[in-house]
């Protein structure tokens, strides 16, 4: 039988294609286009979590302000501690945290002491109650296998005053909170948010709420991009459907332009007759368009309109949050702090075979687990294709198979992107 396949262009089904790009090239290009913001503002501190830092902070105090007990026992000069036999020494007072005991505690004595109380003059080691035998005539004793300085944090041990706390392009955590507040600081100055304007293109797309009609889809990329924008402390400006309409687009290009930093688009960029995503921004901006060597999400419109970086997603529900975590976000994170992003990316060991395609990078959906040995191990969700939301939900993580990757085998090492480490900014 004599075969009849037809091929004008390079499309998705191919393995090579000249002028493809790696997903390595892309992000570096986008990374070299776009430069950190500047602007700042002043915040309580509550309301910095999760903004990045625009200076440093230097600590006004040491942290601890002083010597003190991290134990409930007995402060006492170290230099009488028995190498055999026993010790006991006269309890002269109590001190609590928040206490302080004004005379010096001299040989022969101790100071009964609770965590977080100041050291006494005159003492520099702290014997664990457990490890004391009270006598009833107002002593204790102590035995040997103490070591001078025992049980005492130091003052200034987490932070001494004067030192560099935060540097200036921290995102804020948790942690970082409470740092401040223990120095006392009340308000921090932090980079401004990025503005984002987003808008889905397609006939096709319904808003929620509405009737479907035969053929048509509700818009779920507004709502994906909503929640990695808002989890990454965007300032979202969301603008809604635009049809495949060149008139339409002009419009909504030009307005996003104009308000936003970073303007994201999805659906359009393809080789389809309603795709005018490429040359409504070329017409009104500067664009590169790219193919990637990658699945999902191979087509990406990158450029500029007016002051804003621009970037045409493609329309499948996976390409948009792939393409999203894979080149938004870096771009995102270097804008809105001037730090590089650097995921966390762990080895696990394939729990099956994976079939890939030399050539391309693939971001598989997978779920990574721990096994009972400990060692991570991690499968496929299962369906792969593009228009498969639910396999970003069920999964937990991309297994990243790069452009030399074949298939895997069972066993086989792979490394894997948690979702859990895209989903904040951090670092
Ligand atoms: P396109 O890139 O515009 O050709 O779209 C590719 C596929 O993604 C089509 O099946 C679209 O219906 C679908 N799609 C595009 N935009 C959206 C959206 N906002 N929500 C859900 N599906 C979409
Ligand atoms: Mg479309």
């Amino acid at each position: 039988m004599q075969t009849t396949t037809i091929r004008t262009a390079p499309s998705c089904a191919d393995d090579r294609e000249p002028g493809i790009l790696k997903v390595e090239e892309a992000r570096r290009r986008i990374l070299d286009a776009v430069t950190p913001l500047k602007g700042e503002e002043r915040l309580a501190l509550r309301s910095a979590l999760g903004r990045v830092l625009a200076r440093d902070v230097i600590s006004p105090i040491d942290v601890p302000g002083h010597d003190n007990s991290a134990m409930d026992g007995y402060a006492l000069a170290g230099a009488q501690l028995p190498e055999s036999g026993f010790l006991d020494l006269r309890v002269r007072a109590t001190v609590a945290a928040g206490d302080r005991f004004e005379g010096s505690c001299k040989n022969g004595e101790c100071i009964r002491i609770m965590t977080g109380a100041p050291m006494p003059a005159g003492t520099d080691t702290v014997v664990m109650q457990e490890r004391t035998m009270e006598l009833s005539d107002g002593r204790i004793r102590i035995g040997t296998g103490h070591r001078r300085g025992e049980n005492v944090r130091r003052a200034g041990e987490d932070i001494a005053a004067g030192a560099v706390v935060l540097e200036a392009g921290r995102w804020l955590a948790p942690a970082d909170l409470g740092i401040l507040a223990s120095l006392g600081v009340a308000e921090v100055s932090v980079r401004r948010r990025v503005r984002v304007a987003f808008f889905s293109t397609g006939d096709e797309l319904r808003g929620v709420g509405e009737p479907l009609a035969e053929g048509e889809v509700y818009d779920s990329n507004r709502y994906s991009l909503y929640g990695m924008l808002r989890r990454l402390g965007a300032e979202i400006q969301d603008m809604g459907v635009v049809r495949d309409d060149p008139v339409a687009l002009r419009t909504a290009f030009a307005e996003a332009g104009e308000l936003a930093d970073v303007v994201i688009t999805s659906g359009g960029v393809s080789v389809g007759a309603a795709d005018y995503t490429k040359a409504v921004l070329e017409e009104l901006g500067e664009m590169a368009f790219w193919k990637i060597a990658m699945k999902p999400g191979r087509p990406l419109a990158f450029g500029r309109l007016g002051n804003a970086h621009f970037f045409g997603l493609p329309g499948n529900p996976v390409a948009v949050m792939v393409t999203f975590y894979q080149f938004v976000l870096p771009a995102l994170h270097w804008m809105a702090s001037g730090r590089e992003w650097r995921p966390l990316i762990v080895e696990a060991i394939a729990a099956e075979p994976l079939r890939k395609r030399r050539g391309r990078y693939e971001f598989l959906r997978g779920v990574i687990e721990p096994g009972d040995d400990g060692i991570l191990s991690v499968r496929s969700v299962g369906r792969q294709g593009s228009g498969i939301l639910t396999s970003m939900s069920r999964g937990n993580c991309f297994i990243l198979l790069d452009e030399e990757q074949g298939d895997v085998a069972a066993g086989d090492r792979v490394r894997v992107q948690p979702f859990a480490a895209l989903t904040h900014c951090q670092g």
